[in-house]
């Protein structure tokens, strides 16, 4: 592997120490001896009065948080989002869509999903791809996926769904069986498994590919009127995937590939950057669709739903510290700013809170406070106090109570009316979801979107995973997957050496 920008940072920083600095413990004091513990002799006991020696231990058997459940491995890259097109006021007024030229910062966290921190970039998978914007009305995190839709479209099924991505709990290896069974037995992930299976199911690094917020959300503009609306943001790099044998390479050869690709780009100042649109639909639309539109299992078709430009994402820093800027950055869709609201969808409404749950459990009740994570170009002023590892100032002596009589912070008018009421009535019941249309638009993707080459791709791509799972698993999921479409059931079919679907 030839030497980029990744490989050379050690010698990159060097070249900015100006004088050397004197090593400490943690609590500042000077080492004189730093390659030595205190022992009784040459080849004596060591002694428990080496604090220097505990403080350097202590602090390293505790290195490692809790690794994020799903999306583990990933890299971040700092930048700016800029409004390019003044078209999203009619829409929404968050401050983030003012003025055409108006820049706010950001972070990206991009990332595959089912693999440990250590896992290998190029693989089948889903990429994540969060930006947090630091806007001036706090944190705006926009979780998105490099797919417009997702697997599941009720969050109750997300746990299961995702053990069945990982480790069989026995052999403590991925699972064909697992994998299929849950996918064969819940058809509604039968759009997105054509994603997966087809080529952008292993993009080419981070930079060549599309990020979607996936869900659908809620616009409210300066007139309190409320717009749905999906976002997307398209790579300009152009979409570049990794035919299968080059990623099984990189596997071995490079498994950081994606996180290199990245570092190696920015430090070059070869910004990645991406075209912000969103589509949008009335309600009286969506009260008359022809498909549920808060169902991430389904796009809104861009014929009907045009993508309207609004501004591009940039990337034009690396992390200075992986741990402090990208492991401990926490993105969740509840962080949300008034302008832009969540839809009835009912798999972001489980993500709202799951984020900020898994958040307080792997980085603490305070984790908002981290430089990384904190609304910095506000001042949070509300009435939470105290728990772990709180580090700023705890909001001094201000009031800890609302209402109150003694200057605390009061309510905002401008974001009271940015939130308008909504009219919500229905019978509450566990409403399975399991038989709604499950096969309309994965058969559209199949016979309007690929061509004849991705096609067959897509087919044996799917087969060569599915034939380590069981036959009767095989036959069921080849039953669905006809339902998309009889030639690509057929054509797995066949591979597999099945009956073809008609016949099952
Ligand atoms: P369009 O023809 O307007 O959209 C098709 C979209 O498919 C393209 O815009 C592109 O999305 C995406 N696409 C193109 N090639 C591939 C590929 N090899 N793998 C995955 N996606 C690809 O038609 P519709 O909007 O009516 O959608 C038709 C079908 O296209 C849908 O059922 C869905 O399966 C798929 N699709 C639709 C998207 C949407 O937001 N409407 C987005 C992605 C896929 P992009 O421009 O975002 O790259």
């Amino acid at each position: 592997m030839s030497r980029g920008p990744a490989e050379d940072q050690l010698n990159s920083y060097k070249k900015t120490v100006k004088d050397e600095s004197i090593v400490t413990t943690a609590t500042g004091a000077p080492i004189g001896v730093k390659d030595a513990t205190q022992s009784v002799g040459h080849r004596g006991p060591l002694l428990l009065q080496d604090v220097n020696f505990l403080d350097e231990i202590s602090h390293f058997d505790r290195e490692r948080i809790p690794e994020r459940v799903v999306h583990a491995k990933g890299a971040g890259a700092f930048g700016y989002f800029e409004v390019t097109h003044p078209d999203i006021q009619k829409y929404s007024a968050a401050k983030v869509f003012g003025a055409v030229g108006k820049k706010t910062p950001i972070a990206v966290r991009f990332s595959t999903v089912g693999g440990e921190s250590g896992s290998a970039d190029t693989v089948r998978d889903p990429r994540g791809f969060a930006v947090k914007f630091y806007t001036e009305d706090g944190i705006w995190d926009l979780v998105g996926n490099n797919t417009p839709i997702f697997f599941i479209r009720d969050p109750i099924l997300f746990p299961s769904f995702i053990h069945t991505q990982k480790r069989n709990p026995t052999t403590h290896l991925k699972d064909p069986d697992m994998f299929w069974d849950f996918i064969s037995l819940r058809p509604e992930t039968t759009h997105q498994v054509m994603f997966l299976f087809s080529d952008r199911g292993i993009p080419d690094g981070y930079r060549h590919m599309n990020g979607y917020g996936s869900h659908t959300f809620k616009l409210i503009n300066d007139k309190g009127e409320p717009t749905y609306c999906k976002f997307h943001y398209k790579t300009d790099q152009k979409i570049k995937n990794l035919p299968v044998d080059r990623a099984n390479d990189l596997s071995a050869s490079d498994p950081d590939y994606s996180i290199r690709d990245l570092y190696n780009a920015i430090a070059k100042g070869d910004y990645p950057t991406w075209t912000f649109h969103i589509q949008v639909m009335s309600y009286t639309e969506a009260e008359k669709a022809s498909f549920n539109p808060f169902d991430v299992t389904k796009v809104w078709p861009q014929s009907d739903y045009p993508l309207i430009p609004v501004g591009k994402l940039v990337l034009d820093r690396n992390p200075n510290n992986y741990f402090a800027e990208v492991e401990q950055i926490a993105f969740s869709p509840a962080n949300l700013v008034p302008g832009i609201e969540p839809s009835p969808d009912k798999m972001l409404q489980g993500r709202l809170f799951s984020y900020s749950d898994t958040h307080r459990h792997r980085l603490g009740p305070n984790h908002l406070q981290l430089p990384v994570n904190c609304p910095y170009r506000v001042s949070t002023k509300n009435y939470q106090r105290d728990g772990s590892m709180c580090f700023t100032d705890n909001q001094g002596g201000a009031p800890n109570y609302f209402p109150n009589s003694f200057g605390g912070p009061t309510e905002c008018e401008r974001a009271r009316k940015l939130n308008p009421p909504e009219r919500v009535s229905g019978d509450v019941y566990r409403i399975s979801t399991a038989h709604e249309d499950n096969f309309s638009q994965a058969g559209i993707f199949y016979s309007k979107v690929l061509n004849a080459e991705e096609k067959l791709r897509l087919a044996n791509n799917i087969s060569g995973h599915l034939a380590g799972a069981s036959q009767f698993i095989q036959e069921r999921a080849v039953k669905n997957f006809s339902q998309a479409s009889s030639e690509l059931g057929i054509r797995i079919a066949t591979n597999l050496k099945l009956k073809t679907s008609a016949n099952l």
